[in-house]
């Protein structure tokens, strides 16, 4: 039955019932289950269906969130569907893990006083029922092409471009250095958070389509940038970044100190049945362990949120800004507390005490000050503040850098911006060597989802406006 729109008056917003934390700690499956048809259908009906879609505004692939609601509403999920992917590679990825309390619902300016409609909850029973239904098909060309493009990383940025070429035809190499294609998708995010089947079967589905896979194969030592370059006719570079910043400070090289990417690859290997012997041997794993986890992001979530899984003593993070100015989402902050993580707010670690190995944290108090070139309060120590929290396993979650990729490929001529990522022209997306491009946070540093799908996007329109030039300089010269 067909809903009419506009009745946030009388339905307010409700989304799938979240797993109480009690039980959702004992595993690791996704904390939300699916809506049902009926009530993504009375949600969606909740839009106003604004003249000036400010949701639309602020989603990063500009998705057709208006149009796509009313069809979910009048219950032609069908329709709804092929319009929401047309704008998005992945989209049952992005209703799930999308922070949408800073992107499209943050600005949902559905009457003041009613809570947003549920955009991402929506986009995510969209994909789900068209999977359940058959309706999501591999890309199938209409005419294939002569030309060949390789694209270093099988993260979001490198598939979804991989797929708009490939349903243009092109013939299509991924090379990772894994031995899973999805990158941070698959080895960084949490299964609570995205379960490791809905990206597996988005790179079946490629590889259905005839796109190659190349894993365990890293550019920099098993080929370098130029060998690459020879052997197609344009390259792809969406590498993500991974190099972790670390607290500068005494006790950095402790036993028991242990960068992020490194605790959450061990629990997510682990979580799809590999053999881990530092989890194993109780290294990277924090079961019985005080675990304190330093930083405010994303990644400090997931660690946080992994250890209680983990079923750790106690889980502790210290973050020397407020709950406020954090560079995290306040929708995950507000999961790890109810899972019964502990925040200590505005607090900064000055050493990593041992001998031998971490057993607690030297730390400091902050206070907030006037706005630094971050646009955020400065945070500045407060004297005699100093206090020490036990720990036997510490995280540091501070962020990421790009690598030196001009050194790692042996291609110094690749130009790179001040912040070490690779610098593009924003209208062609290629690099300065021609036939080069890059995507994602390679090029933008440490992002989201959402800017790597849109930037592999425009990255393959740049591919094939620059193949079809050549090919048209080449039949000229015949
Ligand atoms: P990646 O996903 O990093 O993929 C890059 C790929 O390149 C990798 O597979 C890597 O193995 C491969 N590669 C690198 N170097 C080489 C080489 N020399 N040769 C061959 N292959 C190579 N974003 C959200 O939107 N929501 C979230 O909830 C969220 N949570 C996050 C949690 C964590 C722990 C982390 C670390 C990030 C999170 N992000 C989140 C950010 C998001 O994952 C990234 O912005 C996104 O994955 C970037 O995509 P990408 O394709 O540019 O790079
Ligand atoms: Fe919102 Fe992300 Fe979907 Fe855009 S892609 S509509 S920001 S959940
Ligand atoms: Fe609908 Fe909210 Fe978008 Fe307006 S801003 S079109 S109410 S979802």
């Amino acid at each position: 039955m067909a809903e009419d729109m506009l009745s946030f008056i009388s339905v307010p917003q409700n989304g799938p019932l979240k797993r109480d934390a009690i039980e959702r700690i004992q595993d690791f499956r996704e904390i939300y289950p699916e809506f049902l048809k009926q009530s993504a259908q009375q949600q969606a009906s909740r839009c106003s269906q604004c003249g000036i879609p400010f949701c639309q505004v602020h989603c990063p692939l500009s998705n057709n969130i208006p149009d796509w609601l009313k069809l979910t509403a009048e219950g032609r999920l069908e329709e709804a569907y092929r319009l929401s992917q047309a704008t998005n590679t992945f989209p049952e990825i992005c209703g799930r893990i999308c922070p949408q309390d800073r992107l499209c619902e943050g600005s949902c300016v559905i009457e003041a006083g009613f809570q947003s409609v549920t955009i991402g909850t929506i986009e995510k029973f969209l994909t789900e029922n068209a999977w359940k239904n058959g309706w999501v098909m591999p890309p199938s060309p209409s005419v294939e092409q002569e030309a060949h493009v390789g694209i270093i990383g099988a993260g979001p940025a490198g598939l979804a471009a991989a797929e708009l070429l490939r349903q243009m035809g092109y013939r299509i190499t991924i090379y990772d250095r894994y031995d899973r294609a999805g990158g941070l998708l698959i080895y960084g995010i949490p299964n609570f958070k995205l379960e490791k089947n809905v990206i597996e079967r988005r790179v079946e589905l490629l590889r259905r389509a005839g796109v190659q896979f190349r894993l365990n194969f890293e550019i920099g030592k098993d080929a370098s940038l130029q060998d690459l370059r020879r052997n197609h006719d344009a390259v792809l570079i969406a590498t993500g970044v991974y190099k972790s910043r670390e607290a500068d400070i005494e006790g950095s090289n402790l036993l028991g100190v242990i960068p992020a990417m490194t605790y959450l690859t061990a629990s997510n290997k682990r979580g799809l049945g590999d053999r881990v012997p530092a989890y194993e041997n109780g290294e990277l794993n924090a079961d019985g362990k005080k675990v304190v986890v330093i930083g405010g992001g994303d990644t400090a979530m997931d660690c946080l949120r992994t250890a209680i899984r983990q079923n750790a003593a106690s889980v502790t993070c210290l973050y020397r800004r407020d709950r406020h100015t954090m560079p995290g989402s306040a929708r995950e902050v507000l999961h790890a507390e109810e899972e019964g993580v502990e925040f200590i707010w505005l607090s900064l670690p000055q050493a990593f005490l041992g001998p031998g190995r971490a057993n607690s944290v030297c730390a400091v108090k902050m206070r907030l000050g006037a706005i630094d070139s971050t646009g955020r309060p400065a945070p500045s120590e407060v004297p005699g503040s100093a206090f020490i929290l036990k720990a036997d396993m510490i995280i540091q979650a501070l962020g990421f850098d790009p690598e030196d990729i001009p050194v790692l490929f042996s291609a110094p001529e690749l130009k790179i911006s001040s912040n070490r990522t690779i610098h593009i022209d924003p209208l062609t997306q290629m690099t300065n060597l021609p036939g080069v491009f890059a995507a994602g946070d390679i090029v933008r540093g440490a992002s989201l989802v959402v800017w790597a799908i849109r930037d592999g996007r425009e990255a393959a329109q740049g591919i094939h406006r620059y193949l079809q030039a050549k090919a048209e300089m080449n039949m000229a010269a015949e």
